[in-house]
């Protein structure tokens, strides 16, 4: 039984910098409501921070947002986490980084960068993240990297409409040097699920994926590793999300509160402690939103008495709650939960729709609106 007095600290934290975002993507994972700028944490908080996640076991550090380059303050952030002694990944999507804006941030020593990919073309990728140039500027972007010789991972989300490009993709990462690429089928939170008309592959697109990544898996063997995230709603098991919940994992948004999950904040009855008020340590072991759906105990059946239950923990509160309305429900893409069967028939219903626009994240304070 995992407790907050047993439970491991955390291996990674994701400091969302920011929510601000050139790029406006449909399936971004922040939250419907984001953090305006003047609620972000100031500098000396993050410095704070870093030092306290050190301190509490943390080793890695992925800097996200929104775009973390957004921030002016990021290569004093990359420096104070590897005085901490964190190894820093940047997940960006490299609009407003220059040359001499990477060539400072490795002097401050960031150890990887994480670049995303909205599609293999100026056409697609501008479409998807609704930023007319951003795919000419993200491919000089990864020609800097390739020159410093930034360890690189590719970042790409796939989706009803750029499934067709993954081939392209590898090719891609390939041919840009990078060791690592995540294939990442678009998961439902956040904007995404808004646009699930838009988004949902097909079972068809999802099964062909798997046979691609299978395949490249063994032909790049050595070469590229491949991260593969499969389409959620066509599986027969749920994932272990955040590799089990306050186990692994924590995030902190651009204000200041603490998350076992990205999404979390979707969970209404929860109540997330904030850096400001509380040292981090604290929260990782004593916080309640740590402790609501950490280990085993919370489940009810199916769950309770599978033999799973300690590989999946029950899938993904977040989605739970967002489609059964319940948090501590089976996630419905197991194929034991009551509610599966509805799932697979909405999975189908919103595969089906081919004239769908899109709905595009909107920028912090701003009101969201259906773009074309
Ligand atoms: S998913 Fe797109 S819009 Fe969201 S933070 Fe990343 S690049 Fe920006
Ligand atoms: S019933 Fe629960 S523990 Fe078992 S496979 Fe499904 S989600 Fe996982």
């Amino acid at each position: 039984m995992t407790t907050a007095k047993t439970a491991p600290p955390p291996i990674a934290m994701l400091a969302e910098l920011t929510h601000r975002c050139p790029l406006s993507c449909p399936y971004c994972s922040n939250p419907i409501e984001m953090a305006l700028q003047e609620a972000e944490l100031s500098t000396e908080t993050w410095t704070r921070v870093f030092q306290e996640a050190a301190d509490l076991g943390v080793l890695q550090l992925h800097l996200s947002g929104g775009e973390p380059a957004s921030r002016r303050d990021l290569t004093d952030l990359i420096a104070a986490a590897q005085k901490a002694g964190l190894y820093t990944n940047l997940i960006t999507s490299g609009i407003g980084l220059s040359e001499k804006r990477l060539r400072d941030l490795d002097a401050a020593g960031l150890d990887h960068i994480q670049l995303s990919l909205q599609g293999t073309d100026a056409a697609m990728a501008d479409e998807i993240g609704g930023y007319r140039g951003g795919f000419d500027r993200k491919m000089k972007v990864a020609d800097w990297i390739t020159k410093i010789g930034f360890p690189l991972t590719l970042n790409a989300v796939l989706h009803r409409r750029n499934l067709h490009q993954l081939p392209d993709m590898l090719k891609m990462a390939e041919t840009m040097g990078a060791r690592r690429i995540e294939v990442a089928t678009v998961q439902f939170h956040g904007w995404a699920l808004k646009n699930r008309d838009a988004l949902m592959p097909t079972l068809e697109q999802a099964k062909e994926t798997t046979r691609i990544v299978t395949e490249a898996r063994l032909r790049l063997k050595g070469r590229l590793v491949i991260d593969y995230v499969s389409a959620d709603y066509h599986s027969k098991y749920p994932k272990r999300c955040m590799g089990g919940w306050g186990s692994t994992g924590l995030n902190v948004t651009p204000d200041g509160q603490v998350l076992p999950c990205h999404a979390a904040q979707t969970i209404p009855h929860l109540t997330f402690d904030r850096v400001q008020d509380r040292p981090l340590a604290d929260i990782w072991y004593n916080g309640s939103a740590f402790n609501a759906y950490r280990g085993t105990d919370w489940m009810a059946e199916p769950c309770k008495s599978c033999d799973r239950k300690t590989v999946d923990f029950g899938g993904c509160r977040c989605q739970a709650m967002a489609l059964v309305g319940d948090a501590s429900a089976t996630d419905p893409v197991c194929q034991k939960s009551p509610h599966n069967a509805a799932l697979q028939a909405q999975a189908n219903t919103h595969a089906a729709h081919d004239r769908a626009s899109f709905f595009y994240r909107s920028a912090p304070g701003k009101t969201p609106a259906p773009t074309e």
